[in-house]
């Protein structure tokens, strides 16, 4: 497995890649890695001839009071698991790479940017698209693999490829998730034993949402109070969301006639965590 961290150098090895006819496919992630990330890395070997990964944290997509320095940053293991999982090139740049000095081109984020997470998280969007198109200019794969987990985060990918005319499929992969229903984030490690245990309840109310949907219920109000409910009940410490929306706009749906995903950011102590699931009409 070969690491780079110039970007000049990785963009000659992937477009020599490219011309060999290779099928690249790229994990962009900020490393901490766990299964979840290297599912994806799993899922670019299947189904390309060279998976790609990328380690950076970041630091435009953090606001001023979120935890960019303490972002765990585990260099040496990722890469044992990345070469474990048969990767076939790791690109490690530094910020000096990403955000030269006098750096000032950000990408202003698609309209599907402008709920959710996008008011509670400032910029955060404008970072991640930003960077993830860096990444596209940098290692010009064929496929761009993103975990469903981070849901708002994929529909703002895909919106930017589409507007930006972006010559790369954009493959979404189902979420990782702890035995015990707990999606895998590299944030889980932050969570106390209390609060760990207390973070079940996003999966619960997303499995609260899905039976009361299995059951007949067509209205996104009332899954909506029954997430918040199994929230309360499982003690997190404050909801910033719970709602019940179109897959592709991610705009609020009263009436539920077709697939909806839910989605739930919630905070546990100082650890903000989010998930979703989609549920489809029986
Ligand atoms: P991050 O390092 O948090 O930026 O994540 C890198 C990529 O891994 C993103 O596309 C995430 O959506 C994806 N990812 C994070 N957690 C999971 C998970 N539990 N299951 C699947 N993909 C995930």
């Amino acid at each position: 497995m070969k690491v780079l961290s110039s970007s000049e150098e990785t963009y000659r090895l992937v477009d020599q890649m490219r011309m060999e006819g290779k099928r690249i496919g790229l994990v962009p992630t900020m490393g901490a890695l766990h299964e979840g990330h290297l599912s994806l890395v799993q899922r670019a070997k299947q189904q390309c001839d060279m998976a790609i990964a990328t380690i950076f944290v970041n630091p435009s997509q953090f606001g001023p009071n979120e935890d960019f320095q303490k972002y765990p940053r585990t260099l040496q293991n990722d890469l044992n698991l990345l070469a474990d999982k048969g990767c076939d090139l790791v690109f490690t740049p530094t910020n000096a790479q990403m955000y030269p000095q006098g750096h000032s081109t950000f990408i202003e984020p698609p309209s599907v940017a402008e709920a959710w997470e996008g008011p509670i998280r400032p910029g955060h969007f404008r970072g991640v698209a930003t960077i993830v198109l860096k990444l596209f200019q940098i290692l010009p794969a064929h496929v761009g693999y993103f975990g469903r987990k981070d849901y708002q985060q994929v529909a703002v990918i895909r919106a930017m490829c589409r507007d930006l005319n972006l010559p790369i499929a954009i493959e979404a992969c189902q979420t990782v998730r702890e035995s015990d229903g707990l999606a895998m984030s590299s944030r889980n490690r932050y969570l106390s034993p209390s609060e760990r245990q207390r973070a079940l309840g996003l999966f619960r109310a997303l499995e609260a949402a899905e039976k009361l949907i299995q059951e007949g219920c067509i209205s996104g109000r009332q899954v909506e109070q029954a997430m918040r409910k199994e929230l309360e009940t499982s003690l997190v410490d404050s909801i910033d969301y719970a709602a019940i929306v179109h897959p592709d706009t991610l705009e609020s749906i009263e009436t539920i006639d077709s697939e909806v995903v839910g989605i739930i950011a919630a905070r546990l102590g100082a650890t903000r965590l989010i998930d979703n699931a989609t549920f489809r009409l029986t």
